[in-house]
């Protein structure tokens, strides 16, 4: 252990911090550190600890559980160094583009019958007056608007209602892509995988093969918040269980089904626990390279149950700014060579914060949504829809290159600063790497109007927002003992 003295204080290195067991999540700043520039040796007067780590991660060395513990507990002198070298790593991996999807989140029920403590979306089943199902015709009438808007993806992820036909999944896909063929399905959670599952009877991965084959193309990595039992029994109860949320996603993996990862932080879990969960995920990856991206999700406190009803003494209001720049730049750091990806939560952590992130590691702005349910109803105030030229506006102010992107990363249309003053199509002169049939520069414009530019110009009002929905009667769920959920 080394020790550190100043006039004022006696303080612990940020290796010697992290080693208590039940070390938290963003501790307090402690005084430590160099000086100097970037190039003439910042690193080089940095806490030794935290020199050591970074310097091994600049060499593109894996970094390991305890590294990542001591990096969260970084000295504040040193801790922009952590961001400069994820914003390195980040630059090497990915370059300067930061991306972005146009999809559509729909959740098509929110009558579930388990109870998270932090999730506020949820109604009850057993009489609640705002629980909704959305009719499956309704569902595809929401992907088909969508995509003449110009969205490549619908997001599919919802509640668990009781007595669900299992078959209610792959009917909701068939019918989109019988209608809707163009459309990338983002849907369903290893939660909801595993629900399908076991109503229908079958294996879960028989019924990965049955979805896919219905018309999934990739799973959010949801339902993972921290991947530790313990934590998981304390905050959700009868919440899909660490090795179930495993075997699915190795499960979808190996049926050629990629997924998202993600992590929800900054309510009760520990720093161990946070990176314990990350390293979980870097295993996965490397064995199985199926993992798009990797999202941190800063919870949303203000109508989580937990939080209302006070269950944990010990619970936060989210993560501090500090804790979110270092969990965006450690997840950098961490999946370097296993996940090219980092996506921050616009939603979650507000525009000004987002563009910040772009500089701490991560290189994509997520969606634009449309109709963001889930961070909307726990108190979230960012809205629930981005339009793509927004997202286009914030990514130029943070100095990177905006481009559209598919579910799976293709980049689709790079955007040049000029091409949103006016008419033309947004097409960059460079650009990149397009896979067969996207659409290149010079190509016209596309006759159904896929791109974003119908959705810069939609009317919002028109996609309905959360808090109508569930007043809406006939959308109104009802307990549908013994009948099926469909038209
Ligand atoms: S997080 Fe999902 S499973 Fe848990 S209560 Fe909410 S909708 Fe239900």
């Amino acid at each position: 252990m080394v020790m550190t003295t100043t006039a004022a204080t006696t303080t612990t290195t940020a290796a010697a911090a992290v080693d208590a067991p039940d070390a938290r999540a963003s501790p307090g700043a402690s005084q430590a550190g160099g000086s100097g520039s970037w190039s003439s040796g910042l690193i080089r007067g940095a806490d030794p600890d935290i020199r050591d780590i970074l310097e091994r991660a600049l060499a593109e060395e894996e970094i390991s559980e305890r590294d990542a513990r001591v990096l969260y507990a970084v000295p504040d002198a040193d801790l922009h160094l952590v961001g400069m070298v994820a914003d390195e790593l980040r630059r090497r991996r990915v370059g300067d583009v930061a991306s972005y999807v146009v999809n559509r989140n729909i959740n098509f029920t929110n009558v579930c019958i388990k109870q998270c403590g932090f999730c506020a979306f949820s109604r009850d089943f057993r009489g609640e007056t705002e629980g909704y199902m959305l009719p499956v015709g309704e569902i595809v009438r929401r992907a088909r608007e969508a995509h003449d808007l110009g969205a490549t993806e619908v997001c599919i992820q919802a509640g668990l209602p009781p007595d669900m036909d299992g078959g209610l999944y792959e009917q909701i896909c068939r019918k989109i892509k019988r209608e809707v063929p163009g459309i990338h399905i983002h849907g369903f959670s290893p939660e909801e995988v595993l629900y399908g599952a076991t109503r229908s009877g079958v294996p879960v991965e028989e019924f990965l093969a049955r979805i896919k084959e219905a018309g999934v193309d990739t799973l959010p990595g949801t339902s993972a918040e921290i991947l530790d039992q313990g934590l998981r029994d304390s905050i959700s109860p009868g919440r899909i269980t660490v090795r179930d949320w495993e075997r699915v996603i190795r499960g979808a993996h190996a049926a050629g089904l990629r997924t998202t990862s993600t992590m929800m932080f900054g309510h009760v879990e520990t720093t161990r626990q946070r990176v314990a969960h990350m390293a979980r995920l870097r295993d996965i990856q490397r064995e199985t390279g199926g993992f798009t991206e990797f999202v941190p999700l800063n919870f949303v406190h203000t109508e989580a149950p937990m939080y209302i009803r006070g269950t944990h003494d010990n619970i936060r209001k989210g993560g501090s700014g500090r804790d979110v720049l270092l969990t965006h730049a450690i997840a950098r750091i961490m999946f370097n060579n296993y996940i090219d990806n980092i996506q921050m939560s616009w939603v979650k952590e507000g525009p000004g914060m987002s563009q910040i992130l772009l500089r701490w590691g991560a290189n994509d702005f997520g969606g634009t949504l449309i109709n963001e349910s889930i961070s909307t109803s726990a108190g979230s105030a960012y809205g629930q829809l981005l339009r793509p030229r927004e997202i286009r506006r914030m990514i130029r102010e943070a100095g990177r290159v905006p481009a559209e992107r598919d579910t799976r990363y293709n980049i689709l249309r790079k955007f040049a600063p000029s091409d949103d003053d006016d008419d033309n199509d947004g097409c960059h002169g460079d650009y990149g790497k397009a896979a067969d049939g996207l659409r290149s520069c010079g190509d016209p414009a596309p006759a159904d109007g896929a791109g974003s530019d119908g959705l810069d110009s939609a009317d919002a009002s028109s996609f309905g927002s959360y808090a109508e929905l569930i007043t809406i009667s006939k959308f109104r769920y009802q307990n549908p003992r013994g009948k099926k959920q469909s038209e």
